[in-house]
């Protein structure tokens, strides 16, 4: 196995950069609405995820963590039916708002404020939020230099060899090792776009990857397939 080298890794990134042309989807939202909106996205479809939004905000207008603290599971699970796992992420989302509201002072920036990792230690201890969900408030909500590991970064990671297993932490590490700071969260973003769009879980699109000369995954796979005997 070869892993990509560290000036490749930055090369092919650029490329993907440059054609994903990724938007902030958290630039409109408060802390608290793009900690909700990351909740809801646990183990869905952006499209799901968005669509548990929408159903939160036609059921409760503003997404205040007041506002959540008060309303029942019930009600806030019919809301967002559509984002899957719907009573585990109500509860969740309930007992986050009342958290915030109540422990937290209502100001979640206050707490994104504090040294990164004591605003990781704080959000971790949150229901429903494990490493990514932390890591995605102080990159998105926070602009804190992190790189958070979602199922198409952590695939892509290992598609390229930088890491050999599903850990979390050692794939945040070995990106956050090869990218400078200031391009975290938009090789972040570019990444998840690879993932959904080419480098998807089943049948990854390589012929079309532009990236695709750097990929251990791809290069192996050519291997495999030369060496395979004729019948
Ligand atoms: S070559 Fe295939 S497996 Fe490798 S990054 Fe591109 S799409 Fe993913």
């Amino acid at each position: 196995m070869r892993p990509v080298d560290d000036q490749a890794f930055r090369d092919a990134m650029r490329v993907l950069e440059r054609r994903h042309r990724v938007t902030d989807w958290a630039a409109e939202m408060t802390s608290f609405e793009i900690l909700v909106s990351t909740i809801l996205s646990q183990s869905t479809t952006v499209r799901n995820e968005r669509l548990g939004m929408d159903g939160l905000r036609a059921a409760f207008g503003d997404l205040t963590p007041e506002t959540l603290a008060t309303a029942s599971p019930r009600a806030i699970e019919r809301a967002i039916w559509h984002a899957g796992l719907a009573r585990r992420k109500s509860r969740h989302i309930r007992d986050v708002a009342r958290i915030v509201s109540r422990d937290l002072g209502g100001d979640l920036d206050r707490v994104l404020r504090r040294p990164a990792g004591e605003s990781r230690e704080v959000l971790l201890a949150l229901p429903g939020v494990g490493p990514k969900t932390a890591d995605v408030m102080l990159a998105m909500a926070a602009n804190r230099p992190v790189f958070p590991v979602d199922t198409h970064v952590a695939r892509v990671a290992r598609r390229w060899g930088l890491v050999r297993r599903a850990d979390y932490e050692e794939t945040r590490e070995a990106l956050e090792k090869r990218t400078s700071p200031s391009r975290r969260k938009a090789w972040h973003l570019a990444m998840i776009a690879h993932g959904r769009e080419t480098c998807t879980a089943r049948n990854p699109r390589c012929g079309a990857c532009p990236v695709s000369t750097e990929c251990d995954w791809y290069r192996a796979r050519n291997r495999r397939r030369r060496d395979k005997p004729l019948r």
